[in-house]
């Protein structure tokens, strides 16, 4: 299997009443973690490698990692820039086969953000690949924490959407990155508003903490595409922990810690 451009998973989707998870990937053991998942579940995924942990790791080998992955999936599979910063970095990634990028102009003037997102989508089309731009913003809790100012306007996001031409489209509604300070309470009526307004794809970033029950009422009033990482990374860090206190070599912390998954490797 090749690939799904985030389009195609935005339309199974859209088929099945269904979110789609993009789950950033930090080394190895998370990108195998996250196929197998998809593997023992036969739903679509997608690999997220944000622009910022391309200093950790060769953007060329870890899309190759996961297109070796993908070409053995059960279910679609796209490979998916997460948070797109500089023109630089979306090319990169274009030029590694991912089938998706994000470019984030969210912290940018609008009509700046409009006019390098455009630019982004005309270049991204030439390869076959889907965009996903950010409107409004959504920031992170403890550091950079915006109010309901910053949320998406819906007027603004059909401007955005029939300008810069984006499949998809992040969106700010009270959600944020990093550990929610209890359950975060989301904007759903703007949501709604939202997704009469405009047709394309619309993502919930910072999806780590958020309640069960407001996934499935985000993706009924219209979320297509819900972003995690937290979640991930706080389960890491306490199995890590727990392991170096428990078994004698870096080796065993990471075979004990490995689950089997459906292709009993280990
Ligand atoms: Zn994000």
């Amino acid at each position: 299997m090749n690939p799904a451009t985030l389009t195609e998973l935005i339309s199974y989707s859209r088929r099945h009443n269904t979110g789609i998870g993009m789950f950033n990937i930090v080394n190895l053991e998370f990108a195998q973690g996250i196929f197998d998942a998809s593997q023992e579940t036969g739903l679509p995924v997608m690999f997220g490698i944000p622009e910022r942990f391309t200093q950790f790791y060769s953007i060329d080998c870890m899309a190759g990692v996961c297109k070796k992955m993908i070409e053995g999936a059960k279910a679609p599979a796209a490979i998916h820039l997460d948070h797109g910063k500089s023109f630089e970095g979306v090319m990169a990634a274009l030029r590694a086969g991912f089938s998706s990028v994000m470019f984030d102009g969210s912290s940018l003037e609008y009509e700046e953000n409009v006019k390098q997102t455009a630019e982004i989508v005309k270049i991204a089309r030439a390869f076959g690949v889907s965009v996903e731009g950010e409107l409004g913003y959504v920031g992170r809790v403890g550091t950079d924490e915006p109010g309901p100012e910053s949320f998406t306007r819906p007027d603004q996001a059909v401007d955005f959407v029939r300008r810069t031409g984006v499949d998809a489209l992040a969106i700010a509604i009270g959600n944020q990155h990093g550990q929610y300070k209890g359950v975060p309470k989301l904007d759903f009526e703007r949501l709604k508003a939202i997704r009469e307004k405009v047709d394309c794809g619309l993502v919930l970033h910072g999806g780590s903490g958020i309640a069960n029950e407001d996934f499935v009422e985000t993706i009924r009033c219209g979320i297509n595409k819900i972003n995690i990482y937290t979640a991930m990374d706080v389960a890491v860090k306490d199995f890590t922990r727990k392991s170096f206190e428990n078994y004698g070599s870096y080796l065993d912390c990471f075979a004990k810690g490995t689950y089997p998954g459906p292709l009993g490797r280990y």
